[in-house]
């Protein structure tokens, strides 16, 4: 599926309804969005990620805090070792 459109003056991209039906997308919902240095793109929907390595396995919360049970762990080695 591809479409060409226009860039607003203020940098806005309306996505087509039919794209945003197909994808399950609805308002409000969060995206993901990366440029590439081809000059492309993408948008995907939000995904979590350790916010210490980027995982997107294993993901524990603590308040807003996302991290994996790698990281925390390796975190609560270092608390009890007295390094933090
Ligand atoms: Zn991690």
């Amino acid at each position: 599926m591809k479409t060409s459109m226009k860039l607003s003056k203020s940098g806005c991209l309306t996505i087509p309804k039919n794209m945003r039906v197909r994808l399950g997308w609805k308002t409000g919902m969060s995206l993901d969005i990366s440029a590439a240095t081809d000059g492309s793109l993408t948008i995907r929907k939000h995904a979590e990620i350790c916010r210490f390595c980027g995982s997107t396995q294993n993901l524990v919360y603590y308040r807003d805090l996302c991290m994996c049970r790698n990281c925390t762990d390796s975190m609560l080695q270092a608390v009890k070792e007295g390094e933090i």
